[in-house]
């Protein structure tokens, strides 16, 4: 039998055509943000609900999936910057002195890294003979987010018929030697940001996830709705589907002259 052929999409940072930004949109976007899912099905459930096509395919259930996970953090990155801007500021606890404490963010310059000449696909000799693997995808991350261990790394990304117990069969050896190769071969952007705290002066590295500070809650668009349906008498589903610049605009001028009228 040969070798499976790669889920992972062949483009390291494929383009993406984001969906009108409307209220409906925005809400599934804040309700997968600050969901109680796994990492991987939020930043899917984000995705999708953000981009109407990606790498030139309209998004389907399963799309996200097949994503390169350094394409996954790139697209979420750009959904990050269209609420929270390029540039801006969060909150984080200092590691040593547990002080929180203020961090300059610039979304629009984190860096990435470019993917190996044969992206998708890596060779790595184990102790079975040489043997193919995809960079980790959605799909892995899913799998890794339900077990964090490296034969489960194996199984999902290895393109041999049998990758399943062949995972079971590498040395430990052969296990690091597939993670190190597939780390190597993922490109990515940097998720780690450095600084030191003002408080203590100790060297900080911070994980950066947009998903911690970047999105709208489902608490603000509710408002919004709560306070164009009582000033105009416009039912919700009106008011989900005008364009979400619009919806912010009525909102703050109501609010701007005393609220709702009684
Ligand atoms: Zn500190």
């Amino acid at each position: 039998m040969s070798d499976r052929a790669p889920h992972t999409l062949a483009v390291a940072y494929p383009s993406a055509v984001p969906r009108r930004m409307t209220g409906m949109v925005e809400l599934d976007l804040a309700e997968a943000a600050h969901s109680r899912l796994p990492r991987p099905s939020k930043v899917s459930a984000v995705l999708e609900a953000m981009f109407a096509e990606v790498g030139g395919v309209a998004m389907r259930a399963g799309l996200t999936d097949v994503l390169a996970t350094g394409a996954r953090a790139w697209l979420l990155l750009r959904t990050a910057r269209v609420f929270f801007g390029n540039q801006g500021w969060f909150t984080a606890p200092c590691g040593v002195c547990q002080q929180p404490f203020d961090l300059s963010v610039d979304l629009a310059s984190v860096p990435k890294s470019a993917p190996g000449a044969a992206f998708p696909v890596i060779t790595v000799k184990t102790s079975l003979g040489p043997r193919r693997f995809e960079v980790p995808n959605g799909r892995t991350e899913a799998a890794l987010a339900q077990q964090a261990d490296l034969r489960v790394l194996a199984a999902v990304t290895g393109l041999a018929p049998d990758a399943g117990s062949e995972a079971d069969q590498f040395t430990s050896e052969d296990l690091i030697a597939i993670e190190t190769a597939l780390d190597d071969a993922t490109p990515d952007v940097a998720e780690e940001i450095t600084s030191s705290c003002p408080a203590c002066g100790g060297d900080l590295a911070l994980r950066l996830d947009p998903l911690d500070f970047a999105f709208p809650k489902p608490e603000r668009i509710d408002r919004d709705v709560y306070l164009l349906a009582r000033t105009y008498g416009w039912d919700e589903p009106t008011i989900l589907a005008m364009p979400t610049s619009r919806r912010r605009r009525h909102a703050q001028m109501i609010a701007s002259t005393g609220g709702p009228k009684r």
